[in-house]
């Protein structure tokens, strides 16, 4: 086979980013996914303002923004106190389902020049034991079979989960939280608006995004030790727990789940490095925090393209592999840092009952605080 200059594995928005750019800009690129193509992917399905920014800057958001519903802020609640965000400066969200999305985002990357396997699962890095460096990936194939692919260089975008992450002991769950989302798609909610909404309850929270064509997309995320019912039913679990909320159940009282929703989990996941030589992560596989201020997207997409350019500097030679890593950590650290922290602050909020008590009498006397709160969880600066 012939070797190809950069192997990406996982065709999610983080690997269709890097795999668009890298071909964009000459490279032979080859992407794999394990799964066929469309697929679903258990998420809010909300690309908040700042993740609306990065696409515009790399694709046309033209068929996005035909396609996909517009919410021009966020309803956060707690169990007695509202709070009502609006982006600003007429920026606005918006919900699209996975399935187009990521699709979308393949077709460009394809239309650059990448060439794409489907059903193909990345299994191993393939390791040049002489160097200790990442010299390709040893893939299986549906009939079962392994082969090795060469390449200069490979970009771990397989998700959450990452083997590859995993392989080379950069990435772990998190020893905690460790929670569980279940979510799916319902017909027929009641008083969906242009908003999305995030509800924070005692021991879970649920995000209802309104969707294209009437549907809503409800995420719930709770510890699986939580003792509501029966974990082997998940639509059941998610079902009871909209319709016995006190401020969702009217609202779900007649909707109904229109597939078989998804369940996953644990969901954290901590990373110490940004690679090893020959190998650099982006999105998921480079650590996820906690799905609840809804920016996993605009990380997946600036990690992303962070490592894409990485990996250009690495191919024209300006760029050693084990400098690429170090680079690539530290302007991660410059883009994320900050907004990590705030997601750390946030997980930790809504995992302990008498801080979101806290967190409510504070919105009744500064709601405008947790306004800009929904401001900065959306990427708006
Ligand atoms: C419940 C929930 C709700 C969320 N809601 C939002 C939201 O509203 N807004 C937001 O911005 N973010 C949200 N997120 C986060 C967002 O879904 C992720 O951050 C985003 O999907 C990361 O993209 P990715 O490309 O890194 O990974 P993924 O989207 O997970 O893509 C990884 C790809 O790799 C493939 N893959 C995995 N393993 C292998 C393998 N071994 N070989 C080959 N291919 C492989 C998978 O099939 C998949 O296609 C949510 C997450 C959860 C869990």
């Amino acid at each position: 086979l012939v070797p190809c200059d950069v192997i990406v594995a996982g065709a999610g928005p983080a690997g269709a980013v890097a795999a668009m750019m890298l071909a964009r800009a000459g490279a032979r690129v080859r992407l794999f996914d394990r799964v066929r193509f469309p697929r679903a992917k258990l998420c809010g399905d909300t690309l908040n303002p700042g993740a609306m920014r990065v696409l515009a800057s790399h694709v046309s958001t033209a068929v996005i923004d035909e396609r996909a519903r517009p919410l021009e802020g966020m309803l956060l609640t707690g169990p007695y106190a509202e709070v009502m965000g609006t982006y600003p400066r007429g920026l606005w969200a918006r919900a699209l389902p996975r399935r187009e999305l990521d699709n979308l985002l393949l077709e460009q990357a394809l239309a650059a020049g990448a060439e794409f396997d489907d059903n193909v699962v990345v299994a191993a890095p393939g390791v040049d034991a002489s160097r200790g460096v990442v010299r390709g990936v040893v893939v299986k194939t549906p009939d079962g079979r392994r082969h090795e692919h060469r390449a200069r260089l490979v970009i771990a975008a397989d998700g959450r989960e990452s083997r590859l992450a995993r392989a080379a002991g950069l990435a772990q769950f998190a020893a905690s939280p460790r929670r569980w989302a279940i979510g799916g798609y319902f017909d027929g909610v009641a008083d969906l608006s242009n908003r999305g909404e995030m509800h924070v309850r005692d021991d879970h929270y649920i995000g209802v995004a309104p969707m294209p064509d009437g549907l809503a997309n409800a995420c719930l995320v709770l510890a699986p030790d939580v003792r509501r019912g029966d974990w082997s039913n998940p639509g059941a679990l998610l079902t009871r727990a909209l319709r016995s909320d006190a401020r969702l159940g009217e609202r779900f009282a007649r909707a109904r789940l229109v597939a078989p929703p998804h369940m996953l989990g644990p969901m954290a996941v901590d990373a110490r490095s940004a690679g090893v030589p020959g190998m650099l992560l982006a999105g998921d596989a480079a650590g996820f925090i906690d799905p609840m201020t809804g920016d996993g997207l605009r990380f997946a997409l600036v990690g992303a393209s962070l490592a894409a350019a990485v990996a250009g500097d690495v191919l024209a030679g300006t760029l050693d592999p084990a400098g690429a890593v170090a680079v690539l950590g530290r302007r991660r650290r410059v883009a994320f840092a900050a907004k990590y922290r705030f997601n750390r602050t946030i997980r930790a909020l809504v995992s302990r009952p008498s801080a979101i008590l806290t967190a409510e009498a504070a919105a009744r006397v500064v709601p405008w605080f947790f306004r800009r709160v929904i401001q900065y969880a959306g990427d708006c600066e």
